[in-house]
């Protein structure tokens, strides 16, 4: 089975790529470069032993060479931009990239006859919902652009299969990604100053940026900073392969946390970067951060029950990937 990643070359995409190769399907990737380095295509070929296909394109442009080059069985559409202060700034440029380049996605694997697909959601559709965010909840209105992209191809994919219901959709939110893979080789290397807490820490620890400022001491949570439910990228990958093979034969469009359904704070997050490295983290607290909600973490039994897939890396191990990743990282740079 040959599956198209697109994104493939990102952060999340990457170790999909390998967790494929690892379990014996077929990969062809396709990204724009645009949040990525070549130099990863090259790295996946060294691990995997395997020389892996590439389309330098975007999703948005004519994607028919790909399906009539290569034989594609399914799809994971991982390509998206994603940050969201971004997304407030450039709400045209993140409907046009998501919105539109699922659309266009979506339209090819029609044309061509392919109508297995996996979606990369997130649990900002959650929004406020009550804890733990269970795949049944009301989708809300997300606060930002980012967010409305992820519920609008949610909702677009609904409408998909019940015109058509020859389609095999799952729609995969993921938590909180963090960690790297086990070999130091691949991991999160965001272009700019990250966005998201553990890259950044990542960078102060190893002193590429000064000071980490956690968003918000005045949360009602037991320590008053916000709380999330960090999943190790490995397992995420993991349940990519698990959400394959259930759709392999089930029609339907399907919904699946990814999570551990377990929360950490910002500062036991900070806490537990400081004694498993040693290392030094100045932080301080500053203002909450606009849009951010109190707690998020999920029902994964869901997933558990149907797809037979559980995050099985601790903290620890997310932690210790991360910094292995980081340390490789800066001394390749410093070559
Ligand atoms: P990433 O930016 O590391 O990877 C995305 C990849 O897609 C990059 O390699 C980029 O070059 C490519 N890309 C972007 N737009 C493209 C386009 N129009 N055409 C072709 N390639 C394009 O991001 P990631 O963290 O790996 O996220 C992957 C997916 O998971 C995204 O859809 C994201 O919204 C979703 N997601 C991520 C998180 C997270 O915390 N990382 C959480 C929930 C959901
Ligand atoms: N966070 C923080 N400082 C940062 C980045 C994030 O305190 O520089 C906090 C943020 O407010 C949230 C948690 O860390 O409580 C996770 O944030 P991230 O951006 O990683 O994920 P998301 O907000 O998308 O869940």
């Amino acid at each position: 089975m040959n599956v198209l990643v697109t994104g493939g070359l990102g952060y999340i995409g990457s170790h999909a790529v390998l967790c494929l190769l690892k379990s014996g399907f077929d990969v062809t990737i396709a990204d724009n470069l645009s949040n990525c380095d070549i130099s990863v295509h090259k790295r996946l070929e060294e691990l995997s032993d395997k020389p892996i296909k590439l389309y330098t394109t975007d999703v948005r442009a004519s994607l028919s060479k790909i399906f009539e080059e290569d034989k594609i069985d399914a799809v994971i559409h991982f390509a998206a931009l994603k940050a969201v202060g971004e997304s407030i700034q450039k709400p045209l440029e993140y409907y046009d990239n998501n919105v539109y380049g699922a659309i266009n996605l979506l339209e090819t694997m029609s044309h061509y006859g392919v109508k297995s697909f996996v979606f990369s959601s997130s649990a900002v559709v959650y929004g406020d919902s009550g804890l733990p965010y269970r795949e049944d909840a009301p989708v809300s209105a997300a606060t930002n652009p980012y967010g409305q992209t992820k519920i609008m191809i949610e909702n677009i994919l609904q409408d998909l299969y019940r015109a058509d219901n020859s389609w095999h959709i799952a729609i995969l939110r993921y938590f909180n990604p963090i960690g790297a893979h086990e070999s130091g080789k691949i991991g999160e290397n965001p272009v700019g100053i990250p966005n998201n807490l553990m890259p950044y820490v990542a960078k102060v620890a190893s002193g590429e940026l000064k000071e980490l400022s956690v968003f918000g001491g005045d949360y009602s949570t037991p320590d008053g900073t916000g709380i999330r439910d960090y999943i190790h990228v490995c397992d995420l990958a993991e349940g990519h392969i698990a959400a394959l093979n259930y759709i392999a034969n089930k029609t339907g469009a399907h919904t699946w946390n990814l999570g551990t359904g377990k929360g950490y704070s910002v500062l036991e997050i900070v806490n537990t970067f400081i004694n498993i490295t040693g290392v030094q983290l100045p932080y301080k607290v500053v203002a909450r951060r606009a849009g951010d909600v109190p707690v998020s973490y999920c029902d994964p039994s869901k997933a558990q029950h149907e797809l037979g897939w559980q995050a099985t890396r601790t903290l620890t191990d997310m932690v210790k990937d991360t910094w292995h990743w980081e340390r490789a990282r800066t001394a390749d740079e410093r070559l």
